[in-house]
């Protein structure tokens, strides 16, 4: 059989795809177009125009791994918010912590009586002593870069190029492949600062590379995901990452690493399950069940070095923290998570469910004589339309095959399976259930049928 499938099939596939998704979603159709009367692009976050559907699908409710529309479509989720909903759409003890303290006071800009034990169980779950709070993964790890350059006084960050860390603007950069410079990433709207000036980007697996950016004893930390999520699902090839931190050490580097999405690893994330002993290490979404919560931890002699940077300043604004972070309500949101969803049996379900996913997709494949490829890290997996595991970013770019992508996904939720948009991820939550799996399975049995027809 040709591996590749001609465009005019895909594109053929995908209109009827389209037709189809509007003659089964009048309502989800309606809302969009009545949205738009009050809502830029229609929706309340513009990101939500970004998945494949014609118009923008309406959710009714969502519950375990189920999300209903507000046409009564059922999908089984395997985007689950991004991640945000890693554990399940609502899990009964976070729903019900939530529901006791929102009787009892919301935000007080002081701690409640919960947070030393909320303390404990960070301790417990991701290894590190100290920690701190923010309200998203992007503004903790704005704040760690904060920390980063004042503790240590140097001005350049490290980044690794197809890097995704949140909006934070010295982080949205991308590698020139033919000079090796930092370039300011050209879809970032409103930039006037020039990031590229203060932070390096090297090529993910590129142990040379980053021993070269460090050299200049310039740089004031690492930030990094244990593996690429964001630009498809890039791991780390064996050996990297002990060797990325013996080089960080021998510069006096923060090593820090970003677990946002990564977490869905292993009990704790990639990091504490492969010991890899980060200087700080930053955990959002899911940490809290997907209310808005982001923590990062640090040792203690990252904790001392900041209270001394903190001492050493005048008084007035640190340009670290907002007002609600560390609230009432995410403290408990987080103290259930902590307690009943970040556990091992949890993860030992999740895991095993995404082995036999990740089985079931390349037996699929291999049946198909299609050139593809299934990455998983842990309970997280993506479908890569290219013959092998990308290494970097730039492999990735150079196997992007993004009609057939959107045709994938599309052609998926018009039968009630859910991707995550952007890239072919899915994630398996405690939630999912073995029909889930055999469902996406059928449906993507049937999506090689029609590409093969
Ligand atoms: N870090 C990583 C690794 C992420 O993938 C993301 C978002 N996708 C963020 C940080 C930012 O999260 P948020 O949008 O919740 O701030």
């Amino acid at each position: 059989m040709n591996p590749s499938i001609a465009s005019q099939r895909i594109a053929a596939l995908q209109q009827a795809e389209r037709e189809r998704f509007i003659a089964t979603h009048p309502r989800s159709v309606a809302q969009a177009e009545a949205a738009r009367a009050h809502y830029l692009f229609g929706v309340p976050l513009h990101w939500m125009r970004d998945w494949p559907t014609p118009a923008t699908l309406a959710v009714h409710s969502a519950q375990g791994i189920t999300l209903t529309c507000a046409d009564g479509h059922r999908y089984a989720d395997f985007c689950l918010g991004d991640t945000g909903a890693m554990f399940g759409h609502s899990p009964a003890p976070l729903a019900h912590a939530i529901a006791e303290q929102a009787a009892q006071g919301l935000t007080c800009m002081l701690p409640s009586t919960r947070s030393p034990a909320v303390g404990e169980a960070l301790q417990r779950v991701f290894g590190l002593p100290l920690w701190q709070m923010a309200l998203s993964a992007s503004d903790a790890n704005r704040f760690v870069l904060r920390w980063a350059r004042a503790i240590t006084g140097r001005p350049q960050l490290l980044v690794f190029d197809g890097c995704y860390h949140g909006a934070v603007d010295d982080t949205l950069v991308d590698l020139d492949p033919a000079t090796g410079r930092t370039l300011p990433r050209p879809s970032v709207l409103g930039q006037v600062h020039n990031h590229a000036a203060f932070t390096r980007v090297v090529p993910f697996n590129d142990l040379a590379a980053l021993e070269a950016a460090l050299a200049a004893g310039d740089v004031a930390c690492l930030l990094a995901e244990p593996a690429l999520t964001n630009f498809g699902l890039v791991p780390p090839a064996d050996g990297f990452w002990p060797a990325v931190r013996a080089l960080c050490r021998r510069h006096g580097v923060l090593f820090v690493m970003d677990e946002t999405h990564t977490v869905s690893t292993a009990l704790g994330g990639y990091a504490r399950a492969h010991a890899l002993d980060p200087d700080v290490l930053v955990v959002g979404k899911a940490v809290a069940g997907g209310l808005p919560c982001a923590v990062y931890g640090f040792t203690h002699a990252v904790g001392a070095r900041m209270a001394a940077a903190k001492a050493a300043a005048p008084e007035g604004h640190s340009g670290i923290g907002t007002t609600l972070a560390g609230n009432a309500l995410t403290l408990a949101a987080l103290d259930a998570a902590l307690t009943h969803l970040h556990t091992a049996p949890n993860y030992r379900h999740m895991l095993a469910l995404a082995a036999e996913l990740e089985q079931g997709l390349v037996h699929r494949i291999a049946r198909a004589q299609r050139p593809w490829t299934v990455t998983r890290l842990g309970a997280r997996l993506e479908l890569q339309f290219m013959p092998h595991t990308p290494r970097h970013a730039q492999d990735v770019r150079d196997h992007a095959q993004s009609e057939l992508e959107a045709l994938t996904h599309l052609f998926m939720l018009n039968r009630g399976v859910l991707l995550t948009p952007f890239h072919s991820m899915m994630l398996v939550s405690p939630e999912t259930r073995e029909g889930d799996v055999a469902a996406l399975l059928a449906v993507f049995e049937q999506l090689l049928d029609e590409l093969a027809r």
